[in-house]
């Protein structure tokens, strides 16, 4: 597996002395580093692994068309559309034939750029360094658009993911266990006499607080499908796919001593302790009902469990219509 720091250009060229003297002059460039074949499956198989910032297609060559092979790079490549925004590496195409409708048919299935066989050192170095600074720039847009989502979708205050991401996640999971004839648990807390909290003990110090709290909850989940987010304010949301009733009552009274094991003091809270509230909701998801309803289900536990004296978990079996 070539050094992924350094660029790496893919030569796909049916004769192997071409791709010989091309690989040669591309190393002239520094830091190059040049992978070679003459078959397009090959090339398309070194390509998913490898990654390469450049890629140069000769378009005549026989048993193979580098025109479809072009496509399926960028069939790939827009399956890889994971963070909204697609990887583009540059091809060139190296063609022998100097006709404008090979040019055109190659330009629409995806290539960037043209070059007429003979190909000069000086004109290929020039188009090889031009071509990878555009592919450089397309990495950093990628890589800063991936970060940047990331901060979208976490919570400032607790470093936990925000509700925004909660409600695609959501969405995503119920889709899933829709599919998979999985139950879907979501648990809701809620910190309690919070308020009072802020009054005593001022607000950066609630702010320390909702992020031990936050830090609880989240490790009081030990499956890497479930995620809590932060819903707003001092509420917190757990996803539990593939979770039933049962099982999500006891994650949820796992989350419950956990914040409270946080021992934070609070004078107007139960027993001189800070403590959070937890309502339960289960379903297995169906085409007849919709996500909200498992939160608001969730939440009228959460309710009961407030109305029940708090510091406590409630399970709300009775499905909102
Ligand atoms: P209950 O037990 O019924 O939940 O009572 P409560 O006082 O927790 O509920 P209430 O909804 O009356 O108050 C919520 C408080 O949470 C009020 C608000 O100032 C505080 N709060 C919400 N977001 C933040 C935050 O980001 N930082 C701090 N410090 N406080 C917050
Ligand atoms: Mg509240
Ligand atoms: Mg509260």
């Amino acid at each position: 597996m070539p050094d992924k720091a350094r660029p790496r250009i893919l030569v796909v060229d049916p004769s192997a002395s071409n791709r010989a003297l091309i690989c040669d002059c591309l190393r002239q460039l520094p830091d190059v580093f040049t992978i070679a074949t003459g078959d397009s499956e090959q090339a398309l198989r070194i390509f998913k692994e490898t990654w390469p910032s450049l890629v140069l297609l000769d378009t005549t060559q026989h048993g193979t068309d580098g025109i479809a092979l072009t496509r399926k790079i960028r069939t790939w490549e827009q399956s890889r559309n994971e963070t909204g925004i697609s990887p583009w590496t540059p091809i060139v195409f190296l063609s022998s034939a100097n006709d404008e409708y090979t040019l055109t048919q190659g330009i629409q299935a995806g290539g960037d750029d043209f070059l007429y066989k003979p190909v000069s050192e000086v004109v290929l170095l020039a188009k090889a360094q031009a071509m990878l600074r555009i592919s450089t720039r397309q990495q950093e847009i990628c890589d800063v658009h991936r970060q940047l989502k990331e901060i979208a979708s976490l919570d400032s205050l607790t470093g936990i993911p925000n509700r925004r991401y909660f409600e695609d996640m959501l969405s995503i999971e119920w889709k899933r266990c829709l599919r998979n004839d999985m139950p879907l648990s979501v648990v809701i807390s809620d910190v309690d006499y919070f308020k009072q909290f802020n009054d005593i003990y001022g607000h950066q110090a609630g702010d320390v607080c909702l992020k031990a709290v936050a830090d609880s909850l989240s490790e009081s989940l030990f499956r890497v499908e479930d995620t809590v987010a932060r819903y707003g304010g001092e509420e917190f949301v757990a996803i539990l796919p593939g979770t039933d009733a049962d099982g999500a009552y006891a994650v949820a009274e796992r989350m419950r001593q956990s914040a409270r094991d946080l021992g934070i003091p609070h004078e107007r809270g139960i027993g001189g302790r800070l403590s959070c509230s937890f309502g339960v909701a289960s379903t297995c998801p169906s085409a007849d009902k919709l996500p909200q309803q498992l939160l608001r289900t969730a939440d009228l536990g959460l309710y009961a469990a407030k109305h029940a004296g708090r510091n406590r978990v409630a399970l709300n079996r009775e499905p909102v219509p």
